[in-house]
């Protein structure tokens, strides 16, 4: 906290001075994808408008009243900025940087993954500006709940369907269910996916994302011949993506030569012991004093002389000076936007191959729509079933993507926009428009 409220005076924490504006930036390379996408399909600008605009956004204030007393006002939104094909759908963030032109970009790439992996979904985004390390666990239930009564007329397993993002987890999600239900009178568990096993979650949710980009990561690889095995990692990042990535990279034979957190980062070349890794962040929160590894910087980390670089942390990470200094062959993108457009640029004029976030972090949306499908016939799926569908949805998404990009000569980015547009400009041709 950077202020000291007075007594019962809501405090403004989106004016807080250690809140980083840097969002608006994000807006922009959502809206340089859409425009390249735009161009290649040659809509005219009335569909790009409509493309480009989200369909309903909410504004809501959230008072907290603190443990000590204390009240303490933040910023909360929802973006619906696509339900033609479906509910709206997507995660709720809690940080500080929060803001309307960051939940829109989100929102907005949540349109496209969902139509490359053909859910019958559109794309929503929620958040808070609030930093959840410096809340205790009952403030943040308090947070949530108010959150979610604040926009409760938004959302619903019908409407808009929410799931874990940054700062979130399976905990924020059983809190959103239970106070959605608990207004409306019975338990209604579709309306959130990414809930603990106990109240309807689904087996393999919690590291479906993570999943799902080693899914692409081998299928990109094997187009080159190279066999997962054969090949080393970075990944920055180290929490609910990130982590289990590192995991799931390891115990498929790549080797995990470095990963980092906001706090730092470690490098170890012969390879990082990922399950004790993970073990240490249990006990202390971070990666940083790991015993079996050098420290690194996070700004090193991406320059590091890797085969796969997997940013799974936050937007914007790679632009054009920090793309100059890649040298991995691959970047999988685990974060939502961590290159710009400028980045971009950069990373293709030097052959490094961009699976993008909207096709190699879908793995989470698609467990996210087997939860909710498993929660509207309130019928379980085994584990082994769960991961089978997933790997099929993963490969076969990036085999179509991929097989666009070679046919029409795109980056593998304009070709995933260009199908999950495209099928989200379809369904708005065949519904037509109203009235
Ligand atoms: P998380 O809050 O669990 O973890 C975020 C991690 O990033 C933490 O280790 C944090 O310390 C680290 N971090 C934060 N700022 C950093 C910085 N400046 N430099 C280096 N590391 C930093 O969040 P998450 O759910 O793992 O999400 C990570 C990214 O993946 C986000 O872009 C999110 O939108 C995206 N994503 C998440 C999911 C999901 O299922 N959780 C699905 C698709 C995409």
């Amino acid at each position: 906290m950077t202020s000291t409220p007075l007594p019962d005076t809501p405090v403004d924490h989106l004016a807080s001075p250690a809140a980083p504006a840097r969002t608006s930036s994000t807006l922009d390379t959502a809206h340089g994808q859409l425009a390249s996408a735009v161009a290649v399909l040659g809509y005219d600008e009335g569909q790009h408008q409509m493309l480009a605009t989200p369909r309903r956004e909410i504004h809501v204030a959230v008072p907290l009243r603190r443990d000590d007393g204390e009240t303490v006002l933040f910023h909360g939104f929802r973006v619906q900025h696509n339900i033609s094909r479906g509910p709206g759908k997507g995660g709720l963030r809690y940080a500080p940087g929060v803001d309307i032109d960051e939940v829109r970009a989100l929102a907005m790439w949540m349109t496209w993954k969902c139509g490359i992996v053909d859910l019958p979904y559109g794309g929503a985004k929620g958040g808070i500006a609030i930093d959840p390390r410096d809340y205790t666990t009952a403030e943040l239930e308090r947070v949530t709940r108010r959150y979610t009564s604040e926009i409760m007329p938004m959302i619903g397993p019908d409407t808009d369907v929410m799931a874990p993002d940054m700062g979130t987890d399976e905990q924020t999600m059983a809190w959103v269910m239970d106070t959605y239900s608990v207004n409306r009178g019975y338990t209604i568990p579709a309306v959130v996916t990414g809930k603990p096993l106990a109240v309807g979650g689904s087996r393999g949710r919690g590291t479906a994302t993570s999943a799902g980009i080693v899914h692409v990561t081998a299928a990109a690889l094997g187009e080159a011949g190279v066999p997962l095995a054969d090949v080393t990692v970075a990944v920055q990042g180290f929490g609910k993506v990130g982590s289990h990535a590192a995991a799931i990279f390891a115990a498929r034979g790549a080797t995990v030569v470095a990963v980092s957190d906001q706090y730092g980062g470690l490098r170890n070349d012969a390879g990082l012991d990922v399950p004790r890794l993970l073990a240490h962040v249990a006990a202390t929160g971070s990666v940083v004093g790991f015993d079996g590894a050098d420290p690194l910087s996070n700004a090193d980390l991406l320059g590091l002389d890797v085969d796969v670089l997997v940013p799974a942390a936050v937007e914007g990470v790679l632009d054009g000076d920090t793309a100059a200094g890649v040298r991995a062959r691959w970047v999988v993108e685990g974060a939502n936007g961590p290159t710009t457009t400028e980045g971009d640029r950069v990373l293709a004029a030097r052959g490094v191959t961009v699976v993008p976030d909207v096709l190699a972090n879908a793995g989470g949306v698609v467990v996210s729509y087997f939860e909710w499908v498993q929660a509207n016939q309130t019928y379980w799926w085994s584990e082994q079933e769960i991961a089978d569908r997933l790997e099929h949805r993963m490969t076969s998404a990036y085999g179509d993507v991929s097989a666009l990009a070679k046919r029409e000569g795109l980056s593998l980015r304009d070709a995933a926009l260009v199908i999950g547009v495209q099928r989200t400009a379809e369904a708005h041709r065949i519904r037509g428009l109203y009235p």
